[in-house]
């Protein structure tokens, strides 16, 4: 018998981003959604896009707010593909902590790849902040050009 699922939790760590509470390197945002840099990027450029509204994750998501989310999944995903001049882009999103889930907010992430190069671990190693920042820069530059 599958378990019941828990409530939404503003307490999580990007409730508090989106709250502008704890700091991101921001690449993009508008009335729905924002991007970030994954702290603990699995690749160079690993992203996330994450919905303004809460959802634990895609289980309890509004099917509209998902469309739009998609929409800027897709845009990030080609910005980020160009930013870092990759061979192809992974997109991946877990629910619940037997999905894989370590943040209960909704997120995809967007994760540049390079042929014969294998994903760093799953929330692995913090990255520098200087890299992070220059990887929000690349895709910033792209999403504009
Ligand atoms: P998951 O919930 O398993 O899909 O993944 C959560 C992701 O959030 C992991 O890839 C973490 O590296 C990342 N992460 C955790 N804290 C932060 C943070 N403060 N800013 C950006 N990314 C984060």
């Amino acid at each position: 018998m599958d378990q019941p699922m828990a409530a939404y939790d503003d307490s999580n760590i990007f409730a508090k981003i989106l709250r502008g509470e704890i700091p991101s390197h921001r690449v993009y945002e508008d009335d729905d959604t924002i991007a970030f840099m994954d702290v603990m990027p699995q690749g160079p450029g690993h992203l996330l896009v994450v919905p303004k509204a809460p959802s634990r994750n895609l289980l309890d998501a509004d099917p509209l707010v998902l469309g739009k989310t998609i929409a800027i999944v897709q845009r990030l995903a080609v910005a980020a593909k160009a930013a870092f001049a990759a061979d192809g882009v992974s997109i991946f999103q877990f629910n619940e902590p037997a999905g894989g889930q370590t943040v209960f907010h909704l997120h995809f992430h967007v994760v540049p790849r390079f042929d014969g190069v294998p994903l760093q671990p799953h929330s692995g190693k913090m990255e520098d902040s200087a890299v992070l920042a220059e990887g929000a820069a690349k895709v910033k530059a792209a999403l504009a050009a």
